[in-house]
């Protein structure tokens, strides 16, 4: 019964239609690598390797909804003739992972608040950087992943040029296929349309 609780108030917010709150299929979460097979994963949240030191994904593979999917398949398509392609540190993220987080970092800058959800929750936000696909190797940006400071904010401009042409590269190829930025973030990008998304609260991987 946890999941309508969460999902009453949003009601009340207007965020999803008046009437039957049947979350949508589990199906419609989609796996990123089988959809597109060249992108890199680096989920953080599947080892200690991140900001709460914990390991709160049992798998360590990406899902996001399927039109999200196939956003960020025109994304790597673009990329890939640049010789770059896309790594993803997080993207779908449970309900029950967010209270996790707000655990460890209450911080509404940073992370969201479990109570409103984070557009991770509903399958509609990625968390990504730009690797060289020679190579593999991370382009070079203003932070690591998940570096809380003002340098990761995606208008910090004090920093050398190159980190600068990295980052917008980023944004500039997201923000072409329906995505947009979040501000104290260089990493992090929304769907456009992440509001017709409802917060969702299912396992990593989602049932078949
Ligand atoms: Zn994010």
């Amino acid at each position: 019964m946890k999941f309508h609780r969460l999902i009453v108030p949003l009601l009340g917010l207007g965020l999803m239609g008046a009437g039957c709150v049947t979350p949508l299929a589990p199906a419609d979460l989609v796996d990123v690598q089988q959809a597109i097979p060249d992108i890199v994963l680096d989920i953080r949240y599947a080892t200690t390797n991140n900001f709460t030191g914990q390991v709160l994904y049992p798998t360590a593979g990406a899902y996001l909804r399927r039109s999200v999917v196939a956003k960020l398949k025109a994304v790597q398509a673009e990329l890939a003739p640049l010789g770059y392609g896309l790594k993803i540190f997080d993207a779908y993220r449970p309900l029950s992972v967010q209270r996790q987080m707000w655990a460890v970092y209450p911080d509404p800058d940073y992370v969201a608040d479990p109570r409103k959800g984070s557009r991770h929750n509903r399958g509609a936000a990625v968390d990504l950087t730009l690797i060289r696909l020679a190579d593999g190797a991370e382009l070079p940006m203003p932070t690591p992943f998940d570096d809380f400071t003002e340098r990761a904010h995606r208008h910090f401009t004090d920093l050398p040029a190159g980190l600068r042409a990295n980052r917008a590269l980023l944004e500039q190829v997201m923000t072409r296929h329906g995505f947009s930025g979040l501000s104290t973030e260089w990493w992090h990008f929304d769907d456009v349309n992440w509001r017709d998304y409802p917060l969702l609260d299912v396992r990593v991987p989602p049932p078949r």
